[in-house]
């Protein structure tokens, strides 16, 4: 039964990511409050946040520090700009922080308000500074099939998942998706990791080589994908594809959208992953999704070829309203903060061998054919038959049924395609934790 509410929304709500056809005769789950790892809905009913939000409340709900850091700032300045010639203290000091922090040496960091304008921006970036550097030619980007890096043109052009193709009229030239680094489904038959990571990395000298060095200029990629259904690749495979990045002169930009801020027990995905990136994107965790802000760190060489390109234009010609919005800035800095204070790290760090020794455990159930993971974030493959790897047919929606089970379970979870993702808010305990895989594992045996 719909309830009024759920109609209300279901008419006037044009909803991201949902299926606009049964949305009206399913209803959503409208949800009214939260505390900890927990969020409740209009009921009343709570569900354990196994996806923290969307892989983004990294502190969960109920921070009173993240609630008076924002009240602060709007009483003192809920808004100024950083266009011509202006700037506030909560930019500077995160701009400061975050360069701090990179996992690069870091020269500025350029503030959007979502991963999308993040990865949007780095496409421009790219543009803009080989034109600058006198190298015109050099423009394409390539990303990778199941990459996900946004919903804007220019993002979802390398997000590498067909629905945010289709009928988009998308990929926009200039933009190459390579092989996916998931062993479980592209491995031939017997390949270890070690030589699916070794093959990977040749496919991809063949296609820079196809299409010739002095045109492609970078490779973006998430250290673990995350919206492609959480795939972690062999631990050989960074190493390797940066050696050929480095042959063919081709920029790394990660895309630590999801992966920043302690998701896999480091400050980022590409330390853990050893990935030497030129360029970070960076948003989510960033404020633990209190408020929308996102950025780009760049490097000496861009930030030079930048300014060189205004001695000779007159103006950097890129920016958005919000970027480094004071009361957002406020809120990630304080973020930051408590991050740090609360050394969130090594909580993460402890919690690590038991959140995988749950989801590895999930691999006996006999519906998952993978269960995979590192740090704190994972996934179930959900399989017809364990032995050959074979999909359930896709009309049975197979992980979107365990999905429902899970909610009905209380606890929230994500299908993509066939694997049910979890990525708990980072403060998650380990009793929760148990908690969590309890109700998920109850899920799991209800779907059929
Ligand atoms: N990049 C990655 C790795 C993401 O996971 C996402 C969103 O999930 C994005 C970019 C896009 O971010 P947004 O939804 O804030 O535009």
């Amino acid at each position: 039964m719909v309830t009024n509410l759920q109609a209300r929304d279901a008419a006037t709500v044009l909803h991201p990511y949902s299926n606009l056809a049964t949305l009206p005769r399913q209803g959503s789950l409208i949800l009214e409050r939260g505390e900890g790892v927990f969020v409740y809905d209009v009921d009343g009913k709570p569900y354990l946040e196994g996806m923290a939000g969307l892989w983004c409340n990294a502190l969960g709900h109920g921070r009173e520090e993240l609630v008076e850091a924002a009240a602060e700032q709007m009483r003192k300045l809920p808004f100024a700009h950083l266009f011509t010639g202006k700037s506030h203290d909560p930019a500077i000091a995160l701009a400061e922080k975050l360069k701090e922090l990179s996992p690069m040496k870091a020269a500025k960091v350029f503030f959007c308000n979502s991963g999308s304008e993040a990865n949007d921006t780095q496409m421009k970036l790219v543009w803009y500074v080989n034109n600058a550097l006198g190298r015109p030619q050099k423009k394409k980007i390539i990303s990778r099939i199941k990459a996900y890096h946004g919903v804007t043109v220019a993002s979802a052009s390398l997000t590498g998942l067909p629905n945010n193709h289709i009928d988009f009229d998308l990929p926009i030239p200039g933009v190459r998706h390579a092989g996916c680094p998931h062993h479980y489904r592209f491995a031939e038959a017997g390949e270890s990791e070690e030589a699916f990571a070794t093959r990977l990395a040749a496919e991809l000298d063949a296609l820079i080589e196809a299409e010739g060095p002095e045109t492609v200029a970078a490779f973006i990629a998430e250290p673990v994908m995350g919206a492609g259904g959480v795939i972690v690749p062999p631990e050989t495979y960074y190493p390797k594809i940066q050696a050929v990045l480095e042959k063919h002169d081709v920029m790394l930009i990660a895309d630590e959208v999801i992966c920043g801020f302690g998701r896999l027990g480091e400050w980022f995905g590409s330390t853990a992953l050893k990935m030497k990136p030129d360029t970070v994107s960076i948003a989510k965790q960033l404020s633990s999704a209190y408020a929308p802000i996102a950025g780009v760190i760049i490097p000496d060489w861009i930030d030079e070829a930048l300014t060189r390109q205004s001695e000779k234009i007159g103006v950097f010609g890129h920016g958005f309203t919000y970027s480094g919005h004071p009361v957002a800035a406020a809120v990630a800095l304080k973020t930051l903060e408590i991050y740090e204070r609360e050394n969130i790290l090594a909580h993460v760090n402890g919690i690590i061998p038991g959140f995988q020794a749950r989801l590895k455990a999930l691999g006996d159930h006999p519906l998952v054919g993978e269960a995979r993971g590192t740090g704190l974030v994972g996934a179930v493959e959900l399989v017809a038959d364990k032995t050959t790897k074979r999909s359930f047919d896709a009309r049975r929606a197979i992980a979107a049924k365990a999905v429902g089970f899970a909610q009905d379970e209380g606890l929230i979870v994500r299908a993509i395609g066939d694997a049910v993702s979890i990525c708990p808010p980072l403060v998650i305990t380990s009793a929760e934790i148990d908690l969590l895989f309890d109700r998920l594992t109850a899920a799991l045996d209800r779907t059929e």
